[in-house]
């Protein structure tokens, strides 16, 4: 025991802690259809300048996107410093019974990615019944509406490539950028009542469908974070 190289290091711990991010806030946005909760985790002061939004898993069958945002915290709580002025949600599990089954629908067949009030929707049973009909886009609406944020990106699979909706060009460069150029920047068009065409179109923000390839999530946390970690991390300081 060397007690004056222990109080030394103490003060280090004490002095690190100083800097350490504030706990994530965690709110309740609503339940599935099965009754599960759909939580966002808030890092970052409230009256932060901006506000970005990250959502993984409304497709229950392209999981990746999970482990990916859940590494991502942890890199939010160890590196404060970086995302300074910056509020950033993030829902990690958008759609949670169709997370549990591995299936892309809700637990009622709808499509959440089509069930939103964009002015390109269409009327067909998959898409549910009414814009805003199933439980699960009702909690992102809220998501939208009580943090307000500058820019959104949702974590997909399988189609390999950064998309982007609204004004989201160049933030769609940078984080493909970010990565080397691992996922290309493509426009996939937008889809009808999807979360891109809602926020890019009828909200006029930048929204980025960030599409891992398939079966990435085999890789583990780790290696996804190593591959597409720093895509993320740019779309929170977003674009130069
Ligand atoms: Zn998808």
């Amino acid at each position: 025991m060397r007690p004056f190289r222990s109080a030394a290091w103490s003060m280090v711990c004490l002095s690190l802690l100083a800097h350490a991010a504030p706990a994530a806030e965690k709110e309740e946005l609503g339940k599935s259809v099965e009754g599960r909760p759909i939580v966002a985790r808030s890092h970052g002061e409230a009256d932060s300048p901006q506000t970005v939004l990250l959502i993984a898993s409304i497709h229950g069958s392209e999981p990746a996107g999970t482990p990916l945002v859940e590494r991502f915290e942890a890199w939010l709580a160890a590196h404060p410093d970086r995302w300074r002025g910056r509020r950033v949600v993030v829902i990690p599990v958008a759609n949670p019974d169709g997370y549990a089954q591995r299936k892309r629908t809700n637990a009622r067949g709808v499509d959440l990615n089509r069930n939103f009030p964009a002015g390109n929707r269409v009327e067909r049973s998959l898409h549910g019944p009414a814009a805003l009909s199933e439980p699960e886009s009702r909690a992102l609406m809220r998501a939208l509406r009580a943090y307000a944020p500058d820019r959104v990106l949702s974590l997909h699979q399988p189609l390999e490539c950064v998309d982007y909706d609204g004004p989201g060009e160049e933030l769609a460069a940078a984080i493909s950028a970010a990565i080397d150029g691992r996922l290309p920047v493509k426009r996939l068009g937008g889809r009808p009542g999807s979360l891109g065409s809602y926020v890019g179109v009828d909200l006029g923000k930048p929204i980025i469908t960030l599409e891992l390839p398939k079966g990435v999530e085999a890789r583990g946390a780790e290696q996804l974070w190593d591959d597409y970690g720093q895509g993320l991390v740019a779309f929170v300081l977003g674009a130069k």
